[in-house]
């Protein structure tokens, strides 16, 4: 099975311009790759000559090709000590992997390695069959799941680091991962020389972690609530505009940001004062019949909605290999699409990242499939152990994904 997919990929990697493989300053970055007949990682390896380093990649035709972010005086020494560190580029990984959405219930399934029973969702902590708690998890994706990557990708991009911290959107590289999620690069060498517990500041400000409310400022007397205004800047402001927009959408019969029932009343029963205030910038957010309990509590659930869920060890490890750009994912056969700003709200990451298309082939499941959109279809679900016929896109990313052979 490998064989076939080796060889596809192959096929890519001998036709597509050398040049789109290189990362910025590819003679600095340790290059690693995972092969399709061995386990594991091969990596520590550097290259000093474009062509060295395209040979390698044709002649392996990975299954996942990464670089690393940082850049080093020796990149194919084994030993990270010896490796001669330079800086690391700022990078950012969101993955939908890591985020909680309500279609995981639907689309992920657990099977218990001792009895082989399955359910969906998250596991269980132990088997309701035979009380084991070994567990083999199968992570599905599904339209949901990316459309909430790219929902945080746009809030990394436009909130934080374009309007907080100030950087340009043209030195932002917004980058497909192929599978679940969207990578952004800062190119800007500035940020090189951040250490990692700067890295880990930057993550805490963004995933807004360790917000104290009197700390930034908000006043919670017993029976008095001083807030932030629109002039204000960082959380304060963003919790300004969260509330703006919890305001506007409760009025209109929403209730897009998931309060409580409680708390939707206590907002739509004070929802003309609250706009008079936030327009008048006034800092007076005490509300009659509003406990203070439940103004914590909205502020809270704002915070939670304002912060971006980006996956903290990838921005903080400065040793981490990152996937390359117009390399191929193996878990899906989907191409790593870089993008500009403006080209995201209208990427499909089911279909523009295709490479192999083409007529239908026979294949064959060993596993249950759930249904999955690639290009325009849905197809499946699909029992375990029969055959279909789909095109061949569809059978290269389920063979990817381990579900079956083509055959
Ligand atoms: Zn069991
Ligand atoms: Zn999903």
């Amino acid at each position: 099975m490998s064989k076939l997919l080796k060889k596809l990929f192959y096929t890519y990697y001998k036709d597509i311009d050398a040049g789109k493989l290189l990362p910025r300053d590819f003679k600095r970055r340790e290059i690693g790759v995972m092969l399709w007949d061995k386990r594991g990682m091969v990596r520590h390896k550097g290259f000093l000559e474009k062509s060295e380093l395209s040979n390698f990649i044709i002649t392996n035709a990975p299954r996942h090709f990464y670089h690393s972010a940082s850049l080093y005086k020796s990149p194919w020494i084994d030993n990270m000590a010896h490796k001669g560190y330079y800086g690391c580029d700022l990078v950012f990984d969101i993955d939908c992997d890591h985020i909680d959405t309500p279609c995981k219930e639907k689309h992920d399934l657990w099977k218990c390695k001792q009895c082989g029973l399955e359910g969906n969702g998250l596991h269980p902590k132990v088997c309701p069959e035979c009380n084991h708690a070994v567990f083999e998890s199968k992570g599905w994706l599904c339209d949901t799941c990316l459309e909430k990557s790219k929902s945080e990708t746009k809030k990394l991009v436009e909130d934080f680091l374009n309007y907080d911290f100030g950087i340009p959107l043209d030195q932002l590289h917004i980058i497909f991962s192929g599978h679940r999620g969207y990578h952004v690069h800062v190119l800007n060498d500035a940020f090189r020389q951040l250490s990692s517990e700067s890295r880990r500041e930057l993550c805490d400000f963004i995933t807004g972690t360790g917000i104290s409310l009197p700390q930034i400022g908000l006043n919670v007397g017993s029976k008095m609530i001083n807030g932030f205004t629109l002039d204000d800047t960082g959380w304060r402001e963003r919790i300004v505009k969260y509330l703006l927009h919890a305001v506007q959408d409760i009025k209109k019969g929403k209730n897009s940001l998931g309060f409580e029932k409680i708390l939707v009343t206590c907002i739509s029963h004070n929802a003309e004062v609250l706009m008079e205030r936030i327009v008048n910038k006034k800092r007076n957010w005490t509300l009659e019949k509003v406990a203070m309990g439940n103004w914590t509590k909205i502020i809270h659930q704002l915070i939670s909605e304002a912060r971006c869920e980006i996956d903290v060890p990838v921005t903080i490890d400065t040793h981490r290999l990152i996937r390359a750009p117009h390399s191929l994912h193996g878990r899906t056969g989907f191409k790593v699409v870089p993008l500009a700003w403006d080209e995201l709200d209208d990427f499909d990451p089911f279909s523009d990242p295709i490479v192999f298309k083409g007529k239908e082939v026979m294949f064959s499941t060993t596993q249950r499939v759930k249904e999955i959109r690639i290009g325009e279809e849905i197809y499946g679900p699909f029992e375990e152990n029969t055959q279909v016929k789909i095109p061949l896109e569809t059978a290269v990313f389920l063979a990817c994904k381990g579900v079956g052979v083509l055959s």
